[in-house]
């Protein structure tokens, strides 16, 4: 069984993404074809914003928006204590600070109780400028955007959205990626939308930040490459890997329909047993990880291991909160408590979830961990 079956995937589509790749060969524009504008237009469209700005991957997406609005040394940047690195990677990337907030128990997303307290440590205890929220969202389903928007204005913050797992994902009839000032996505393969290799995109309404990104992926030009009128980055995503997406996108909407029903199996079969995911009424995930929760570290070993017995795949998302992390010891460590992440920590477990996903295969990965927990 695969964690994430993109052979199948593949096996199903391949003619169509064959041709699509063979054509940028055929064409030999590598670097800015013509797919790489068509795949933007296509990806705007379909979240239902003005611009979208395609780029190397989905950490440069989430730094080229910091550096589109110039956050910098001096500046507070909030980011849920339980995500991928790269959520709070970016910030010290551009001089600013990460202060990490703890999350929702139920969502594993942003907790926005914590997210004031945090903010109102910063103003009272630091010289720092609480300047962005940056709303993480988790294994596929949004944060409470509404929330987090009201928070925002209140503080005359910016809200960064960081759908790389959520791409796909809804809030009532809006998309995933519209939902931040700015959001950016991740075409990481194992990601709801990904290509053949790195790949990502950044998404805004705004006209002048969306002129200010065009710059900065590409060498900070003005008229043209060869015009540079601030530093910027090498950050394009290869004609190849926009030829695979276009391909994908035909396909998408039902991928996460699919993703949807196997996840409904999931936790109808587990949710007796074991802690199952908590979708909120009005929302839709895109399912990048469906994740339980354990009674404790020593059951989840239990579980990890007769998984791994019967042959079946998991993993930890994540093993260890931002604040803990050596790299950001430097930082402002605990501004606010992080308990709840710590715990989750130690007792989640992601298990196999894709569209390809059998029922014969849920029913096998439920068997496995009713051996080991009940
Ligand atoms: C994967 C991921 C990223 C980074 O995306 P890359 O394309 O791998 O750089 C950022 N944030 C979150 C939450 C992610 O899961």
């Amino acid at each position: 069984m695969e964690f994430r079956d993109l052979k199948r995937q593949y096996q199903i589509h391949k003619e169509a993404i064959d041709r699509g790749i063979q054509e940028v060969i055929d064409s030999t524009h590598f670097i800015s074809g013509g797919q790489v504008a068509q795949l933007e237009e296509k990806l705007a469209q379909y979240v239902g914003v003005k611009h979208c700005v395609a780029c190397a991957n989905g950490t440069d997406a989430l730094q080229l928006a910091l550096m589109a609005w110039e956050v910098t040394a001096g500046d507070a940047v909030f980011v849920p204590d339980f995500t991928f690195f790269s959520s709070g990677e970016v910030v010290p990337l551009v001089g600013a600070v990460p202060v990490f907030v703890d999350i929702d128990a139920d969502t594993y997303n942003i907790d926005c109780e914590s997210l004031e307290k945090a903010i109102e440590y910063v103003i009272h205890h630091t010289d720092l400028r609480p300047r962005v929220i940056v709303a993480v969202n988790l294994f596929g389903q949004p944060a409470d955007f509404n929330k987090i928007r009201e928070i925002a204005a209140k503080y005359d913050m910016l809200v960064l959205e960081d759908a790389a797992q959520g791409f796909g994902g809804m809030i009532g009839k809006e998309k995933a990626c519209s939902f931040g000032d700015i959001a950016t996505t991740s075409f990481f393969p194992a990601k709801p939308l990904g290509c053949y290799g790195d790949g990502g995109a950044i998404f805004t309404d705004d006209d002048a930040w969306t002129e200010r990104l065009r710059s900065l992926h590409v060498h900070g030009k003005g008229g043209d490459k060869y015009d540079n009128v601030r530093i910027g980055m090498n950050s394009r995503l290869d004609t190849l890997q926009a030829a695979v997406l276009l391909e994908k996108m035909n396909f998408f909407e039902e991928e996460v329909e699919k993703c949807n029903q196997a996840a409904a199996k999931y936790t109808e079969r587990l949710q007796s047993i074991v802690k199952t995911p908590v979708v909120l009424d009005g929302m839709r995930s895109s399912w990048a990880q469906y994740t339980i929760c354990l009674k404790d570290a020593k059951e989840r070993e239990k579980v990890m291991e007769q998984l791994k017995k019967d042959g079946i795949p998991s993993a930890v998302y994540y093993k260890k909160p931002m604040h803990l992390q050596k790299a950001f010891a430097e930082g402002l460590a605990e501004a606010v408590s992080c308990v709840r992440t710590e715990d989750i920590c130690g007792r989640c477990v992601s298990l196999p979830m894709h569209p390809y996903l059998q029922d014969a295969e849920i029913e096998a990965v439920c068997e496995s961990i009713e051996r080991a927990v009940l």
